[in-house]
């Protein structure tokens, strides 16, 4: 089966980047575990070596498995090339690695996912990179940084915990004008909801262990975009050796094919819960762009075709022993630090995301202390509602 511009995203998830990989009438792509790659032809090796033929030479570098993969990331996000992690971390620090040296400017925000924070505020000015962190969505703070100069703008929308949307198109025209390479994270929303490529970003990344692989049990990253910075960033990884395991690469690849089965189905209960817990008496605030009350609500509903599956709430009482009686009565939702699973996971920032952070720093970034990220399952919706009713009542 041949891919065309005007399948939908579905038929993708399910098919792309597949055929050429399945072997002897096989209908799965294998796992190939094997490190290296033999030739009997001396100068066949030595033209897949020079990369002026498509095969495989070892396992650090590419593998069978993993780069379908890449091409069925690639082909969801509408992107030229592609090129995969062990972990998100992994492709984020390898793109950082690879696109800044000494002397040059980063512009982000400060909600980015909170490992990404680390490496910006901890390592990079190790290597005299300037970093200039924004307020998220002061868009006009973002811009301004940007027309100082700077040779890469990190985005990422919608961000964790409180969910804060940014306009990807509007932030990538000034990035462009100003000569910064544009890279987004793009975990939260998934290729189902949002493409950053065709809102202007370079680059667009995840972390696949969250909605892509989809269940929770396989750790890995991914980047998209044209072939000529991806191509860079593949080669600081060959050589930094952070490679995604085929082991790995299978699981996210067999999780992929309900992506947006799943995303769909998020979207939806993500939507009613929020509404459900918006008018629930203990509950001070719901933060989901899905919300019409949500301040970027209009500009999600502009680049987004759904809000995703990840809401966060606030309780009325808010202190940490209101969450201590909470999380523990709810029966059908993983109290632990991750996301976008088929089960329900639910964690509030002082234990996951934000956790090397004083009450005092996160009040500052606007993360009160009963706040819950609450990341949807697959679970009927109605199960969930009774669930969070009968935990809230603990409160
Ligand atoms: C989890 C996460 C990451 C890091 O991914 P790992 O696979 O855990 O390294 C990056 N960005 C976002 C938005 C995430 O949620």
């Amino acid at each position: 089966m041949s891919h065309n511009k005007n399948l939908k995203a579905g038929t993708l998830s399910v098919w792309a980047g597949e055929e050429e990989y399945l072997m002897q009438g096989a209908t799965q792509v294998p796992v190939v575990h094997s490190v290296s790659f033999g030739y009997k032809d001396v100068d066949e090796w030595l033209q897949v070596a020079l990369g002026k033929k498509p095969g495989h030479i070892y396992g650090r570098n590419t593998n069978p498995t993993v780069h379908v993969f890449e091409e069925k990331i690639r082909i969801l996000e509408g992107a030229e090339a592609a090129t995969s992690a062990a972990t998100g971390m992994g492709i984020i620090s390898s793109a950082f690695f690879t696109l800044l040296s000494p002397g040059d400017r980063i512009v982000s925000v400060k909600d980015t996912y909170g490992g990404t924070n680390k490496i910006l505020v901890e390592f990079l000015p190790r290597f005299q990179i300037e970093i200039a962190l924004c307020d998220t969505t002061d868009h006009e703070a973002i811009e301004a940084e940007v027309m100082k100069g700077c040779q890469v703008l990190y985005l990422e929308s919608p961000t964790n915990p409180t969910v804060k949307v940014i306009d990807i198109e509007r932030l990538a025209k000034v990035g462009h004008k100003f000569g910064a390479i544009v890279i987004v994270d793009n975990t939260f929303a998934t290729p189902i909801n949002q493409n950053p490529l065709q809102l202007g970003a370079d680059l667009v990344l995840h972390s696949a262990t969250k909605f892509l692989g989809g269940h929770a049990d396989a750790l890995g990253g991914v980047i998209c975009g044209e072939k000529e910075l991806i191509e860079q960033i593949y080669h600081f990884r060959e050589i930094n050796g952070a490679t995604l395991h085929p082991t790995a690469a299978y699981l996210i690849l067999r999780g992929m094919k309900t992506l947006h089965l799943r995303i769909d189905w998020q979207n939806r209960s993500a939507l009613k819960i929020a509404q459900f817990l918006s008018s629930h008496p203990t509950v001070e605030q719901v933060f989901y762009p899905g919300l019409a009350a949500h301040e970027g609500h209009e500009i999600a509903r502009r680049q987004m075709r759904g809000f995703g599956g990840v809401l966060s709430f606030m309780l009325k009482e808010n202190t940490f022993d209101a969450v201590r009686r909470f999380l523990p009565r709810l029966r059908h939702a993983h109290a632990a630090a991750n996301l976008g699973a088929v089960e329900t996971i639910v964690g509030p920032p002082a234990t996951t995301s934000h956790v090397e952070c004083t009450s005092e720093e996160r009040a500052a970034m606007g993360i009160p202390e009963s706040l819950i990220r609450y990341s949807v399952g697959i679970e009927n919706t109605e199960d969930l509602i009774s669930d969070l009713e009968q935990a809230l009542r603990a409160v």
